[in-house]
């Protein structure tokens, strides 16, 4: 894709690696292309970062048509920058903008934006352990008509932000609170889209969870809120008397590809996985019965976030001692490792960028 660069006349520097948090500095440069129903996706542009103009009127605003992406390149230890998996993100957009009536991307073209932003920007992608640049592409609506219709504007833009480690110290156990009120999503529903509106929607039921002292919710099936489907912003994984199980996608859940690369590493490894629905009474009489060897969150922030203690109603259930398990360790490290380009490569899960 042939895409014009204004470079950015004040470039900045990337923060230290202790100051980074997550999704707090921007860097030099944004990718942007337009969308117009007679002229398909047009004018593809790397600008400097900075503020869009918009119109009051457009549909993003009013109607939430947004969807969007989260991915991460990593240095390696020979300073090469690597994607991983992005094929798979490109896909998932797509999905997602089809389910919110956005027009569809060539995932070719996405990609090539991308690249060539990471690229550009390379000097951003922090080195210190632990330590990547957040790629966030997204995709809005930007017609300025109040009436509700079909779509005929949109933008496509990526922007990068360097982030610090996910967990400060290590791999660190957190507690999560099972949320019996809100639902995230329901058969039939945007569940399975990354789309900003389920997470407008599930900001309350967060915001509970943490005054309460919890780091994340265990969102339940939006139906009869008996099975277990995902976190906050990750998919949930457990270990059951010697058994790796972790919901089905059904629709209301969304495809991780964490959560694939997962189940293919442990596939690889030997291990039997079950994809199914898992009811939370389940969980929580193997917690009981001393079987729930280990409960784990997956998702490209965290990669793998070992759960130490489950809420649920009133009583507290502790996973494993509250101590980070075997399997746990295990694919944090594998998948860590291939990511940042430590370990070799088996799946061809890694796009080297430059
Ligand atoms: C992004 C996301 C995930 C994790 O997906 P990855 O591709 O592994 O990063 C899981 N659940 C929800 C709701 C998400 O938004």
């Amino acid at each position: 894709m042939n895409i014009t660069i204004q470079k950015n006349p004040n470039p900045g520097t990337l923060p230290p690696a202790n100051q980074l948090g997550f999704g707090n500095y921007f860097t030099d440069h944004m990718f942007l292309m337009d969308y117009s129903r007679e002229k398909g996706w047009h004018d593809p542009r790397i600008v400097p970062y900075g503020p869009l103009t918009l119109s009051p009127a457009s549909a993003v605003l009013h109607y939430g048509s947004e969807v969007f992406e989260g991915m991460k390149a990593y240095r390696s230890p020979e300073n090469k920058i690597l994607l991983f998996r992005p094929w798979e993100n490109m896909a998932r957009l797509n999905k997602s903008c089809a389910r919110v009536g956005l027009p569809e991307l060539n995932p070719e073209d996405a990609l090539d934006a991308i690249r060539q932003l990471v690229e550009l920007d390379r000097d951003w992608v922090p080195s210190a352990e632990g330590t990547s640049l957040y790629i966030r592409p997204f995709v809005f609506a930007a017609d300025a008509k109040l009436g509700l219709h079909t779509i005929e504007e949109a933008i496509f833009a990526v922007i990068l932000s360097p982030v610090g480690s996910y967990f400060k110290d290590g791999l660190q156990p957190v507690s999560i609170m099972v949320e019996t009120e809100d639902v995230r999503a329901v058969r039939g529903g945007t569940g399975e889209a990354k789309c900003g509106g389920n997470y407008a929607a599930s900001l309350r039921a967060g915001d509970r969870a943490a005054s309460l002292g919890f780091s994340q919710v265990l969102w339940l099936d939006g139906i009869e809120q008996k099975y277990v489907e995902e976190g906050g912003a990750m998919n949930i994984m457990f270990k059951i008397d010697g058994k790796v199980v972790t919901p089905m996608l059904n629709g209301s859940i969304l495809r991780g590809i964490t959560r694939r690369s997962c189940i293919e590493l442990m596939q690889h490894w030997g291990m039997e996985v079950e994809e199914r629905r898992i009811a939370l009474d389940e969980v929580i009489e193997a917690a009981k019965a001393g079987t729930l060897e280990e409960a784990w969150c997956v998702g490209t922030a965290a990669v793998v976030s070992p759960i130490g203690e489950l809420y649920h109603k009133g009583t507290s259930y502790v996973i494993n001692n509250n101590q980070i398990g075997e399997l746990e360790r295990k694919l944090y490290d594998e998948l860590t490792g291939i990511q940042w380009g430590k370990r070799p490569d088996t799946f061809g899960w890694v796009d080297v960028v430059c």
